[in-house]
């Protein structure tokens, strides 16, 4: 018999795969979590029904998520992570030489604890308790309630805007990510698809940019997220995407999406999303 696994996208809209076999599904305080092994994304992290990473196209997402804005700002030596259970974002951000810390606030242990046993190549850093790793279980929420005046940069590596997402995607949040980061910090969040979300991003493009004097949305491919098209929001105090130092990043950088020239193209946007974002 055929297995197949079902995201609904939309009302109408879903994406189902071909699966060979459950790895994991548990249950815990804040959603359901699953990893199966599938046909043709290979094994896939799902939460409350939801895909959220593949072996087949983490790189894309997790490189685009990690290095664009770690390459705008032109010295990021404390990171913060909130969310990305998975630890595909922090394998990447601890890449960089220039970063000492890299602090992880993700929500939910368990998902770290199946990323861990199931999912070791995203989660290799986590695995190694890397040395510059400081991993918090706890809200990413209250997190930026708390500090102040402390980031370089921060990574909002976040679940869709439902469940223990939903207030990552909300004015007030933003207002504290401002507070927790440095004069010259900036930030950047997972922010869906532009075309099914397109509410969502007019929202939010708003409220960020009534705080911050640079708002930028890039773009990423990544096959298993709706549309097939995934938008990044930056939103910076001081610098500016457009006039990234691209020297600075090294020819031979241990990727296989990010490189120079998506560093330097992928702010580029369609008409529509132009539209979207004005
Ligand atoms: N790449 C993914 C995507 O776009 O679908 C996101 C992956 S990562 C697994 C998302 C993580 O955010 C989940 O592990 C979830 O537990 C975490 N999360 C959700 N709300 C959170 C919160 N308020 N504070 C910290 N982490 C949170």
């Amino acid at each position: 018999m055929e297995l197949w696994y079902t995201e609904y996208q939309t009302k109408n809209l879903g994406l189902a795969v071909r699966i060979k076999k459950t790895l994991y599904s548990g249950h815990s305080e804040f959603q359901e979590i699953a990893v199966v092994d599938s046909y043709e994304f290979g094994r896939m992290l799902i939460l409350d029904g939801v895909f959220q990473t593949s072996i087949f196209d983490e790189f894309i997402y997790h490189e685009m998520i990690a290095h664009v804005p770690l390459f705008v700002h032109p010295n990021p030596r404390n990171v913060l992570v909130i969310g990305g259970g998975d630890g595909g974002t922090i394998r990447e951000v601890v890449k960089h030489h220039t970063v000492e810390v890299a602090e992880m606030v993700e929500i939910d242990g368990q998902v770290v604890e199946a990323s861990k046993k199931y999912l070791p190549e995203i989660s290799s850093a986590l695995n190694e308790h890397h040395p510059k790793l400081r991993l918090k279980i706890g809200d990413g929420i209250k997190h930026m309630q708390e500090v102040e005046n402390k980031y370089d940069v921060i990574i909002v590596d976040c679940s869709d805007p439902i469940g223990p997402g939903e207030g990552l995607f909300t004015r007030s949040f933003y207002e504290n990510v401002h507070k927790a980061l440095k004069p010259d910090g900036l930030f950047v969040q997972q922010t869906e698809s532009p075309f099914y979300h397109q509410e969502l991003i007019r929202r939010l493009t708003r409220d960020i940019s009534s705080l911050f004097p640079i708002t930028r949305l890039y773009l990423a491919s990544i096959p298993l997220y709706p549309g097939g098209l995934h938008c990044f929001t930056i939103g910076s105090k001081q610098y500016d995407p457009a006039k990234a130092d691209i020297a600075r990043i090294p020819e031979n950088i241990n990727t296989r999406y990010y490189n120079r020239e998506i560093q330097k193209n992928c702010f580029a946007l369609p008409s529509f999303i132009q539209k979207l974002v004005k």
